[in-house]
């Protein structure tokens, strides 16, 4: 057990990447790049991390900053819950604890959007404490070494992946083992073709011995993803268009989005004509926006009335009339983000000037 914690120690201290929140650790550096980190690439976070860091130094800023900023400077990365709740945290520790982290994983995991990975990482790293950080890079070393058949992700295998690791971790240096097996997943023992020539446990791994790899880690069946048909319209008229911020029950809360018509099926432009009574309608664009459980099938159209049934409509969706130039200055869904830069920044002037006529 001593040999394969060393072996990954060692291989970390050596190999680390040299990533920002690892220099001179600290609670808020570790927090705010494992909350970016959830469901997201280090190539892609690095960006959110630098820019967010650099607005809020201190999580005492990020309590003093508006969830309008941050959900802004979060634009783009998905899963716009994490940053709500990342807001909320920083205002409640600064609120009751004086913008301290609480010291052990029980006490950080019963933190808004902090979960076992985030609480255990914190605990981990910044606080010694001998507990396992687990993964999608742990689960599929940690499997390979040892041919664990069980399927993941599953409460069942986090909890055995859980007691395997902790027999397996050095108690002295929780933080380096934790970082070292995930970075081993990252860089060495990747999902095709692992690179285990440079691997420090090649002498460990059962499923090299065995020639087994490409069938670790053991996956659960995956589940189907739903389709879903969103109809986002561009109301256009004098220079302005309709937007509306989203409620909380469903994909991107709080973001502001066109006005939606959601359907069961893709819907033909002439029963969109006739649900919103208006006497012209077209299609700007489409595209197919993949979730982890749903595929939105997203359709752009373009609706230029009148004064009146501009108000018509914008009363019918409840949204807010903005100045079309405006629309940059608001948090927004990847999709609409794409949609905007791609139609806009090249025709925002041809656009500004017939909504305006
Ligand atoms: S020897 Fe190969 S398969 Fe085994 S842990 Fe190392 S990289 Fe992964």
């Amino acid at each position: 057990m001593k040999e394969f914690s060393d072996k990954v120690i060692q291989w970390y201290s050596k190999n680390k990447r040299a990533l920002p929140w690892r220099q001179n650790p600290s609670p808020y550096k570790t927090w705010l790049s494992e909350i970016i980190l959830q469901q997201t690439r280090i190539a892609q976070g690095l960006g959110y991390y630098t820019n967010i860091i650099n607005k809020y130094e201190t999580i005492q800023d990020l309590a003093a900053g508006k969830e309008s900023e941050v959900l802004k400077l979060w634009q783009g990365l998905g899963y716009y819950n994490r940053a709500r709740n990342m807001h909320f945290t920083a205002r409640y520790l600064v609120e009751k604890n004086r913008g301290h982290f609480p010291n052990t994983y029980e006490e950080l995991i019963k933190l808004k959007g902090v979960g076992r990975y985030t609480a255990a990482a914190i605990a981990s790293i910044c606080f010694d404490e001998p507990i396992p950080v687990i993964d999608g890079n742990v689960y599929r070393v940690i499997s390979r070494c040892f041919l664990i058949d069980i399927p993941i992700p599953s409460n069942r295998a986090y909890h055995y992946f859980k007691g395997r690791l902790a027999e397996l971790m050095d108690a002295r240096r929780p933080g380096d083992f934790n970082q070292g097996v995930m970075e081993l997943g990252a860089l060495i023992c990747i999902p095709k073709n692992p690179h285990c020539k440079q691997c420090p446990l090649r002498d460990h791994c059962a499923a090299r011995r065995e020639n087994r790899i490409a069938a670790y880690p053991f996956k659960a069946e995956k589940k189907r993803r739903s389709n879903r048909y969103f109809n986002f319209l561009l109301i256009r008229c004098d220079g302005e268009l309709l937007m509306l911020r989203r409620n909380q029950k469903d994909i991107w809360a709080k973001l502001y989005t066109f006005p939606l018509i959601e359907c069961k099926t893709p819907q033909a432009k002439r029963r969109l004509k006739e649900a919103l009574q208006v006497e012209d309608i077209q299609l700007l664009g489409k595209t197919l926006h993949a979730l982890t459980h749903q595929n939105l099938h997203i359709k752009f159209w373009s609706i230029d009335p009148g004064p009146t049934t501009y108000k018509r409509l914008q009363t019918h969706f409840g949204a807010t009339s903005i100045p079309a130039r405006e629309t940059g200055t608001y948090a927004v869904p990847k999709p609409v983000e794409n949609f905007l830069n791609q139609v806009f920044s090249t025709n925002f002037c041809t656009f500004d000037r017939k909504a305006s006529t």
